[in-house]
């Protein structure tokens, strides 16, 4: 016998942003971490194929999914703690991020707001290390929990256990992303009361001083990256789409001079590696795939990197889509662009 918050044969039409068709053959709807322990033993369900959905805003879903689907629902989120240098933030794995983020402000504890509106779920948030407008989540996240799905285990990991890099960290890097090896139940965050703006990104700056504001606080930031965000991105409950769909790509030093003097107007972001970091979103504009379509799915005319579901699309639109992109982008400059999302 399954538990109650198991449905097999589940239809998860509505549980990604991009909204593809697709069953899981088990979907586990998970509110108590304890309830993922019950998973890990359970006789019926050892040694399926398990895969773990946050919010669905990053995933591709390519078919039906032969396993176990084990979508986080675990609410809660609270203040863990006070020194006298910070405020440590706890919220659980099924936290809506932006509503978490709009949340610690409206308690007067700053540092997220660079991250607002922000699509997908608290415990997905570390495991891409989700960033924007000069800041990255690891930036700020104390500690973690996690349950071990083999052992039903729960295991804390510190921030320096996750290993955050660009878009990345310790989970992703060893596939336990893909691999449903771990389920992320809590995150603890460092909020430091010492806040500065960080304003340093052209698009924040302008949007601030459109509104004539010269120090903005974190409720004034926040709003403008919210506008920002809104003018470029569509509303996956409209347009379905999965944020950006492309990975910025680093080249070398000797790639980017060379496409910068044949592109004299080509944003080039150098990195502290030596590598150059280029926008994907200016590539696909330019490769011409800004607002057009092929057959149901098409690049968003306002911000050319996200790839929107116009209606009825199936995952091998978006696989011809994402071939096509690719291959203009190379033809065109020779930068190979990779898929942010997971394809499963
Ligand atoms: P954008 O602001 O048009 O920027 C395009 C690219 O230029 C990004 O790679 C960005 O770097 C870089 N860039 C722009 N200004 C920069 C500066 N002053 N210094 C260094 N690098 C700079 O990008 P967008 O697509 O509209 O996205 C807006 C922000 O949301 C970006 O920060 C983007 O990374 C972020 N975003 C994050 C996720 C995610 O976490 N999964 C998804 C979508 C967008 P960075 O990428 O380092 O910021």
């Amino acid at each position: 016998m399954l538990p109650d918050y198991i449905q097999t044969q589940a239809d998860l039409g509505s549980s990604t942003t991009l909204a593809l068709p697709a069953r899981a053959e088990f979907l586990a709807r998970i509110t108590r971490p304890e309830q993922l322990a019950e998973l890990a033993r359970h006789p019926d369900l050892a040694g399926r194929r398990r895969f773990v959905l946050g919010g669905g805003s990053n995933l591709v879903l390519t078919g039906d999914f032969p396993g176990l689907m084990i979508a986080m629902a675990i609410p809660g989120r609270q203040l863990a703690g006070e020194d006298p240098q910070a405020w440590y933030v706890s919220a659980a794995a099924g936290e809506n991020w932006h509503d978490f983020v709009q949340w610690t402000l409206a308690q007067g504890w700053p540092g997220l707001e660079n991250l607002s509106l922000i699509p997908g779920s608290v415990g997905a948030a570390p495991i891409q290390n989700i960033g924007a407008y000069g800041l990255e989540a690891g930036e700020l996240i104390d500690h973690l929990e996690a349950t071990d799905l083999n052992s039903g285990k729960s295991i804390r990991f510190s921030a320096a256990d996750c290993a955050f890099a660009y878009r990345d960290s310790l989970f992703k890097r060893e596939g336990w992303h893909l691999s449903g090896r771990y389920a992320i139940t809590r995150v603890c965050f460092r909020l430091p009361k010492a806040w500065r703006p960080r304003t340093g990104y052209g698009e924040v700056a302008a949007e601030l001083a459109r509104g004539g504001i010269d120090n903005p606080t974190p409720l004034q930031l926040a709003q403008a990256v919210i506008t920002i965000r809104q003018k470029k991105l569509p509303d996956p409950a409209v347009l379905p789409n999965s944020g950006s769909f492309f990975q910025n790509p680093l080249v070398s030093a000797e790639l980017a001079a060379a496409l910068a003097s044949a592109h004299p107007s080509l944003p080039r972001y150098p990195q502290p590696d030596g590598q150059v970091k280029l926008a994907a979103g200016w590539l696909i504009e330019q490769a011409g795939w800004k607002g057009r379509n092929l057959g149901p799915v098409g690049m968003y005319e306002q911000q050319a990197l996200v790839l929107v579901n116009r209606g009825g699309a199936k995952s091998r639109d978006v696989q011809a889509l994402t071939r096509a992109v690719r291959e203009a982008v190379l033809a065109r400059f020779g930068v190979n662009l990779s898929p942010e999302p997971v394809f499963l």
